[in-house]
């Protein structure tokens, strides 16, 4: 929502390691390019109340008052109890979809260079519902939770999203030969959903097989939105970011019904993190989802050309491009190019 002074209220979690390196970089071109956001920045240091994980209420209140966030990646301490705090947020805040769009990035040069998938992925329950015991010594059983509610929401919420973006074609991708039962589930209620959605196409597809059509040729897939349970949309999105340049490129958007936090897919990297050496082009793009998100989109649109021209010019482009700037630099080649 608008505040008097014309700006909406813009929730960021800058998160661990690179997540103030690159959110500072965000910052920095909103400013130049000024977009109508103010930012209140919230912790979301874990607390552990009663042996389970839980964020600060105020991070809790600032998302759900402005129904937007922004999210820099977060690392889970180990050992600790903790479950992931990235989970925690999806369950916290119902975040059942989870968008990203994977498009290859001209003058950038990969093995494809006209990539443009839209995957889907459930983001609530399937391999991570957390549920796993140990049955005997020596046995283990992991369950996979699928239930018609979370299904079909992502599944509609999928079809939605295709007739939106203009890619009227939705592809289940799943694994129903083998789990006859839960796949099962999910395939039938996107038979159903689609019967809501006659302009849109609808068909299906084994995992093995999307993978293995993907990686030898991508562009038949540019134009459907693949929707799939939790796992294979962890994995099949990441194998998809590697088409089209790693992880330092990739955004994503956490979607639920009251609010959304847009994230990079990439994590906290502790290995550059404090050198000044992180890519901020995930976090950007992610930034951008969320102003398309918000309808602010004629700067979503100015600072997207900026960064691809920045991009395709080759010459001040991070490390992980194979070039030498450092965050800062690319964030300033960024701005001049607004
Ligand atoms: P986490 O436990 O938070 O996921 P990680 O050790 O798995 O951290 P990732 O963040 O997943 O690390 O990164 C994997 C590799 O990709 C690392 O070598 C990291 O430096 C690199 N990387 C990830 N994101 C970026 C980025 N934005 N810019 C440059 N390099 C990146
Ligand atoms: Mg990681």
């Amino acid at each position: 929502q608008k505040g008097s002074d014309g700006k909406y209220m813009v929730t960021l979690i800058e998160g661990d390691g690179i997540g103030p390196e690159i959110s500072q970089s965000v910052k920095d071109i909103f400013t130049a390019a000024d977009v109508p956001i103010k930012w209140e920045s919230v912790d979301v240091t874990p607390r552990l109340i009663d042996g389970k994980t839980s964020i600060p209420q105020e991070a809790i209140d600032s998302v759900t008052r402005n129904s937007v966030a922004l999210k820099g990646p977060l690392a889970t301490p180990i050992g600790k109890g903790h479950v992931s705090l990235n989970l925690t947020l999806r369950r916290t805040f119902n975040l059942f979809a989870n968008v990203r769009p994977c498009k290859s990035i001209a003058g950038y040069k990969t093995p494809y260079n006209n990539v443009d998938l839209s995957l889907i992925r459930e983001n609530t329950e399937g391999e991570y519902s957390g549920i796993e015991h140990v049955v005997v010594d020596g046995v283990v059983q992991s369950i996979k939770l699928i239930t018609r509610a979370a299904s079909e929401r992502v599944l509609r919420f999928a079809f939605q999203y295709a007739q939106d973006i203009g890619k009227p074609k939705v592809r289940a991708v799943h694994k129903a030969t083998i789990m006859k039962m839960s796949d099962g589930l999910f395939l039938s209620i996107a038979r159903e959903v689609s019967k809501d959605f006659p302009n849109v196409e609808f068909d299906a597809e084994l995992l093995d097989n999307a993978c293995l059509k993907i990686v030898s040729d991508p562009t038949p897939y540019n134009d459907k939105v693949l929707v799939m349970p939790n796992l294979y949309g962890d994995i099949l999105s990441d194998m998809c970011a590697g088409l089209i340049g790693g992880l330092g490129l990739t955004p994503s958007g956490n979607i639920g019904d009251e609010c959304s936090i847009f994230e990079a897919v990439h994590g906290s990297a502790p290995d550059i993190a404090g050198k000044g050496l992180a890519n901020p082009t995930a976090l950007l793009l992610s930034s951008i989802m969320m102003l398309q998100h918000m309808g602010v989109t004629q700067h979503a649109d100015r600072i997207r050309e900026a960064i691809f021209k920045t991009l395709a010019e080759g010459r001040t482009i991070t490390g992980d491009l194979g070039g030498k700037a450092k965050t800062a630099e690319y964030a300033e080649a960024v701005i001049k190019n607004l």
